[in-house]
């Protein structure tokens, strides 16, 4: 009993220790707001109009970066459907068999009706130990949340909850916001930061408020904008942080670029098809996070007849047995095609037809 009551404890007290970073970033923002709109323009801006333009501007931004922040921290990562869970049966199936080879046969089997496509270095299946089931394409295994998190990005300390699949959307707005305050801050403190150095500020304590206001807001502008930057360069090359580190394998082997279907579709991906919904923290990624519409760079060495720009539908034909050839789902036909009709019934080369015409299709010729 102590063992684990102890266990418990220590698991409460890490829980609270989690949200130190987070209640860290509130108090800044709380303090920055009072440093802003109390001692910067109610307190030393003089011009009526000057103090109502940055107020208005201030307060749109603001609730936009609240916003996102929030949805940041308060969406739960996705976890694989069940249809990726080990049942029953097969579990004690794969826990009687104790050669690697035969637990992978089993696994084979499970994932023939499943839409995997990636595998793990050595080629075999990627399975989860801890939460006993398939990983789906894009998802990994987080330690923190102790959990499988569809396209996991990563855990990120700042919003105490794992970036993936559910909140990949709701993060980038809230790197961009959180830049755009700190750049919109920086550049109205400026004149006024100047004065303090000139001398032209009244004496009272809101002088230094406007000092390390500008000084802050600088220096969160320039980390934010490397780590936004960087953000964009995944969203628009469809990778995670995690496939940056280690690009992602398939049958045919190691592809950076497996996920990739070219600017615009990688980022209706992230974002959605609406523009309207683009700029707001609400969900409208594209997709059921389980299964990712593939771009493969390579030819696959085991099907020489493989077009140059594949997708599960086709390598799913084309492997055979292996991955029997499904419809793709809605979100996945939208982003591969403006007319969804892969069917199982579809010739191979009726389907070289249409993946040669296919925009989102083409290969990507990168280094
Ligand atoms: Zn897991
Ligand atoms: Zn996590």
């Amino acid at each position: 009993m102590a063992p684990s009551g102890s266990r418990s404890i220590k698991k409460g007290c890490q829980r609270v220790l989690y949200w130190i970073p987070v209640v860290f970033i509130v108090l800044i923002v709380a303090w920055s707001y009072y440093a802003y709109v109390l001692q910067l323009c109610i307190e030393s801006i003089e011009n009526t109009g000057e103090k109502v333009v940055y107020l208005l501007v201030y307060h749109v931004i603001f609730i936009m970066f609240v916003w996102a922040y929030w949805q940041t921290i308060f969406t739960k990562p996705m976890n694989p459907l069940k249809e990726f869970h080990l049942s029953y049966s097969d579990k004690e199936l794969l826990e009687r068999e104790d050669r690697g080879e035969s637990q992978q046969e089993i696994l084979r089997r499970i994932a023939k009706d499943l839409p995997i496509y990636t595998r793990t270095n050595s080629g075999a299946i990627r399975f989860c130990d801890r939460c006993q089931l398939l990983k789906p394409d894009r998802c990994h295994h987080c330690s923190v949340c102790d959990k499988c998190i569809l396209k996991m990005d990563h855990h990120c300390p700042w919003v105490n909850n794992c970036v993936g699949f559910s909140n990949y959307k709701f993060f980038m707005l809230f790197l961009a916001y959180s830049l755009l305050y700190c750049l919109f801050i920086t550049a109205t403190d400026l004149q006024y930061f100047i004065k303090f150095w000139t001398n032209g500020l009244p004496d009272t304590q809101a002088k230094f408020h406007i000092l390390f206001l500008f000084f802050s807001a600088s220096m969160f502008s320039v980390s934010l904008a490397s780590l936004f930057i960087y953000h964009c360069w995944l969203v628009c090359k469809n990778r995670s942080t995690l496939e940056a580190v280690r690009s992602p394998v398939f049958r045919h082997g190691t592809d950076k670029n497996g996920f990739s279907l070219g600017f615009s579709k990688n980022f209706r991906q992230v974002f959605g098809d609406e523009v309207k919904y683009w700029p707001i923290p609400v969900f409208s990624s594209l997709g059921d996070g389980c299964s990712f519409p593939t771009c493969l760079v390579n030819l696959d060495p085991e099907q020489p007849s493989s077009p140059t720009g594949s997708n599960p539908a086709n390598k799913g034909a084309a492997e055979g047995r292996q991955f029997p050839s499904k419809p793709l789902r809605e979100s996945q036909s939208r982003l591969l095609t403006s007319t969804p009709s892969w069917t199982e019934s579809d010739s191979a080369t009726e389907k070289e037809k249409k993946g040669a015409s296919n925009p989102g299709m083409t290969i990507e010729n990168e280094a």
